[in-house]
């Protein structure tokens, strides 16, 4: 039985409070204690109000692609097993050629660290300018076969640029899409990803908690 230290595990998940960041367009966060115990209440019960898309959070096929799967439908195997945090350069969009120098793999769990986590990007403005993957290279990833990709701002496409391509190459192909990821103390390598996304029916998205633990080969 392997055992972790509760010290090995990194959190790569940013915490839900009302106000906080969100895609422009989305519903924002609020949080608000319906029963309180201050107000003589025998429980505090919180009413989430939010997207599905909010925080660190999982595409479903469906969220690009009308008919398609959902989130309930996801393979747990997506979300949890060994996981590539890969370091990308790339100042506006991830390219091709840099994910080739990585040799994404059928099969594989990749994270993409980017600029976009020089900073705790959830606590400041939304940056319409987010580093993001190109669509050309989205049509890699799906041509190579990746299970899961992950991202360190709140989309995989850009704003201005490859919104929809970059989700609808990724999701067309039943690839699974975590977003909104915290990489900012998170060095490149190998690790265990552990990534549960709410089991919402037919849901389009929904909020996941993710994090890190040691890389294990398979025995
Ligand atoms: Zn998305």
């Amino acid at each position: 039985m392997v055992q972790n230290d509760p010290e090995d595990f990194i959190d790569i998940s940013v915490p839900l409070e009302s106000g906080m960041l969100s895609w422009p367009g989305d519903p924002p966060v609020t949080i608000t204690r319906m029963r309180d115990q201050n107000a003589g209440d025998e429980a505090n019960v919180s009413r989430l109000d939010m997207g599905a898309h909010t925080g660190t959070h999982m595409d479903a096929p469906v969220h690009f692609i009308s008919g398609a799967p959902g989130m309930d439908t996801m393979p747990i195997t997506a979300g949890i097993g060994p996981c590539r945090v890969i370091e990308l350069a790339d100042e506006q969009s991830i390219s091709r050629a840099s994910l080739e120098k990585h040799e994404p793999v059928a099969g594989e769990r990749l994270l993409l660290k980017t600029r976009n986590s020089t900073q705790r990007w959830w606590e400041h403005p939304f940056d319409e300018h987010f580093v993001y993957i190109s669509a050309a290279a989205a049509r890699y990833l799906a041509a190579q076969r990746v299970m899961t990709v992950g991202v360190d701002y709140l989309s995989v496409g850009g704003f201005h640029h490859d919104g929809v391509a970059t989700h609808q190459a990724l999701l067309k192909e039943h690839i699974w899409v975590i977003e909104g990821l915290d990489l900012t103390r998170v060095p490149a390598g190998r690790y265990m990803l552990h990534c549960l996304p709410l089991k919402i029916r037919h849901g389009d998205g929904a909020p996941a908690r993710a994090v890190l633990a040691p890389y294990r080969s398979a025995e």
